[in-house]
């Protein structure tokens, strides 16, 4: 194998051996040959001296700044150049990868805070000035404690049990809901991230739902309370033919009771399911409300309410068909169950610039203004028992909102205590035929 000397090598070589030749030569001229090569070679290692002397300036930021390096200077001077160079694109690296870090922690949504091991605030993102008025660098060393004084955060801080996520309400705004997480970092076991996510629109969905199954139950076990009881009665074998036929009466009614909360809810839950493709037949107007009165009428029988139909404009609409029917024979049933016998209900269809408008106007009992905002809630009712008793789900106007909100249309309510009430639901053009 040959052997292949580096060329600063070469150099350096070529140098010392040229130096030493031009030393002998003079000193044999001279005829003192000893000291010339003594001179040469003292000048070989002051050359070197003042090589290393100048290696700062080479190494410099510019990298100028001195002689240009000869020899096994050059090669040096290489060498640490590169490690230079390779040292500044880690760094650079390095520096991008905690920027790109700190822009995406920065543009979370939840809030980031970094704890030290005293609890004291490290570092925190934006969002932790919203949701926990934790503001950094303002922040950096207080107290987390101090902070955000919620004795609960404090107590779970102090734990040190942090398997489960905390829920706090957050110091900045009263109203928002957050789910606090606490881990100890990965590499700093001491230190401590916390996490505080808002979750206030999924606290109060479930605060909801809570409270509607617990309604429904109550809704179900009235009815079923009373057909059990009048079963038992039925079962001790009356013999009088009034008893029977009154009780049976009673259960019939009752059953029919629970029948109509089962299917208000079913209808309800299949609105919620379905999703948000707006329905797109042509429906028939005219047609439509001509049968909703006539069922209104006989819904109303004795009492003996006056029905108008207000047919103003011959337009019709774009939407479906047997969910519409549902939200306005919803509304013009409960203008008949709210309003006192022989009273007048008004059913009005227009159209204007705005869109279309069918609107159900009675002269009954009228709604208090504050009930007013929560009467499409589900199984909300301004009066519960005479709602029962008027063969009322409390889920009518739930429905109404949900058929209405698949439409791009909205229900306005307004209402007079003592006077009655217009209930209208208002379509944008862009659906009228
Ligand atoms: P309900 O089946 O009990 O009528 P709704 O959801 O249809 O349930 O209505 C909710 C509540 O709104 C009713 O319980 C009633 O108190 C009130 N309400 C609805 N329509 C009228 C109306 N036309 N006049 C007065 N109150 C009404």
């Amino acid at each position: 194998m040959m052997f292949s000397m580096p060329n600063h090598w070469q150099e350096e070589l070529l140098l010392f051996l040229g130096t030493v030749l031009i030393a002998s030569l003079a000193g044999t001229l001279a005829g003192q040959l000893l000291p010339c090569l003594l001179l040469g070679l003292l000048a070989y290692l002051g050359w070197h001296l003042y090589q290393l002397s100048q290696l700062p300036h080479l190494l410099g930021k510019t990298g100028q700044g001195g002689p240009r390096p000869v020899g096994l200077w050059k090669g040096i001077v290489r060498k640490v150049q590169d490690l230079q160079t390779s040292h500044h694109t880690d760094n650079r690296d390095i520096s991008w990868q905690l920027d790109r870090f700190r822009d995406t922690v920065s543009t979370l949504p939840d809030a980031v805070i970094i704890l030290d091991p005293s609890g004291g605030v490290d570092w925190s993102n934006p969002a932790a000035g919203n949701l926990l008025d934790v503001a950094w660098p303002d922040s950096q060393g207080r107290l987390l404690t101090a902070l955000v004084p919620d004795p609960v955060l404090g107590e779970f801080l102090a734990s040190g049990v942090f398997a489960l996520p905390l829920v706090i309400t957050s110091p900045a705004n009263r109203a928002k809901i957050l789910s606090v997480f606490i881990t100890p970092l990965a590499h700093e076991a001491n230190r401590l991230m916390l996490v505080a996510r808002d979750i206030t629109r999924q606290y109060y969905l479930d605060t909801a739902r809570r409270d509607f199954v617990a309604n429904v139950s109550h809704e179900l076990r009235t009815p079923l309370t009373v057909i059990s009881g009048l079963a038992e009665q039925l079962n001790m074998q009356t013999s009088d033919p009034a008893t029977l036929s009154r009780s049976t009466e009673l259960i019939l009614q009752q059953a029919k009771r629970m029948s109509e909360l089962v299917s208000d809810l079913l209808t309800l839950s299949r609105l919620e399911v379905q999703q948000k493709s707006p329905p797109d037949e042509h429906v028939p107007i005219a047609k439509l409300l001509a049968t909703i009165v006539e069922e209104a009428r006989t819904l109303s029988g004795a009492a003996q309410h006056v029905l108008h139909l207000e047919l103003r404009s011959p337009d019709d609409i774009r939407g479906n068909a047997k969910e519409l029917r549902t939200a306005f024979s919803n509304l013009v049933n409960n203008a008949i169950r709210h309003t006192p016998n022989q009273a007048e209900v008004t059913v009005r269809w227009q159209v204007d610039q705005a869109g279309a408008h069918f609107s159900v106007t009675d002269t009954g009992e009228g709604i208090a203004p504050r009930h007013i905002p929560r009467l499409t809630e589900r199984l909300y009712r301004v009066d519960a028992s005479h709602s029962r008793d008027t063969g009322g789900t409390g889920l009518g106007l739930a429905i109404v909102k949900h058929v209405l909100e698949r439409h791009e249309a909205e229900l306005e309510i307004i209402s007079t205590v003592g006077r009655g009430s217009t209930f209208t639901c208002h379509f944008p053009s862009a659906r009228v035929i």
